[in-house]
């Protein structure tokens, strides 16, 4: 069992762990959050006491708590420009921390094929993939889609899909979007073959893993657990250990929205066994990187 009763020896205890759901900005958005106009920008971030953090903001919280790697997720955006803006430097602050940033950049909401074939490029600079990824309702329910495009790409360069999946049901708050389990069965169904990490545990949909026709489709689909303490009681680590397997759940914080210490104290509650806490925080983490490298 993890029981963190004393956090400065477990951060000696492990000390290569693996965030894999954290956000940047450049400069710019916090220095001028009152005045960028994008609606999923503002949702999230224009009350002023929703946290923002640069790379370097990133690389002093994982220094703090003992984290090796992050995989740095851009946002969705409406506005094609504050979009790329941000991917840039995403990019940019992988090479200046390349063994501590892992990138990836996403496409604008609603994306066509030329972004898929654009962003495609990024991936010889180390671009690991594409998140966290907004998808709109019709891409998800329709066949021959943009997002059918994109998996088919990322499929061909082994390079990952990070969704934002949110709860059909509970509670609301910013970013909390209607996602219906049909649509994003329909788009998982239809790209099996594409490497998947579905954020905030899939928004539940890994509950249907009981299915045996569900579980095929999700055999090559990663849950983090970015943002869990506010989602879900602690018992959610070992249910989903028993419906898809510990060996697909990514430790992940959804930073600077949470710390690790949060994340990592919300998983010791929910009386992992220590083979399951080491697979989560980074076993899992590496060998994907590893795969996807
Ligand atoms: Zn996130």
């Amino acid at each position: 069992m993890c029981v963190f009763s004393n956090w400065n020896d477990f951060v000696c205890i492990i000390n290569n762990m693996i965030d894999f759901h954290v956000h940047v900005f450049d400069p710019f958005f916090i220095n001028n959050r009152e005045s960028i106009t994008d609606s999923f920008f503002e949702s999230m971030y224009s009350d002023p006491k929703a946290k923002m953090a640069t790379a370097d903001d990133l690389i002093a919280n994982m220094d703090e708590y003992g984290i090796e790697k992050a995989v740095v997720c851009n946002m969705t955006w409406r506005n094609d420009d504050y979009c790329n803006r941000n991917n840039y430097y995403i990019i940019n602050s992988a090479k200046e921390y390349p063994d501590r940033i892992i990138p990836l950049i996403t496409l604008p909401y609603e994306f066509t094929q030329l972004d898929v074939q654009s962003s495609a490029v990024c991936f010889n600079l180390g671009v690991m993939g594409i998140g966290e990824q907004r998808l709109p309702l019709h891409y998800l329910a329709s066949d021959n889609s943009p997002v059918d495009y994109l998996a088919s790409v990322l499929k061909d360069a082994n390079r990952i899909l990070l969704l934002h999946v949110s709860e059909p049901v509970g509670h609301q708050y910013p970013g909390k979007e209607k996602i219906t389990p049909e649509a994003l069965y329909g788009f998982l169904t239809r790209s099996v073959d594409t490497t998947k990490v579905l954020a905030h545990f899939g928004g539940g949909f890994g509950f249907y893993a009981l299915m045996k026709e569900v579980k095929q489709v999700l055999s090559n689909c990663y849950f983090d657990t970015a943002a869990t303490p506010y989602l879900y009681e602690p018992d959610i680590y070992n249910v989903m250990d028993k419906l898809v397997t510990s060996d697909r759940i990514l430790f992940g914080t959804d930073f600077p929205l949470m710390t690790p210490k949060k994340v990592l104290d919300h998983i010791g509650k929910g009386s992992v066994s220590d083979e399951d806490y080491k697979k989560i925080t980074h076993q899992n983490a590496e060998k994907l990187l590893e795969r996807i490298g």
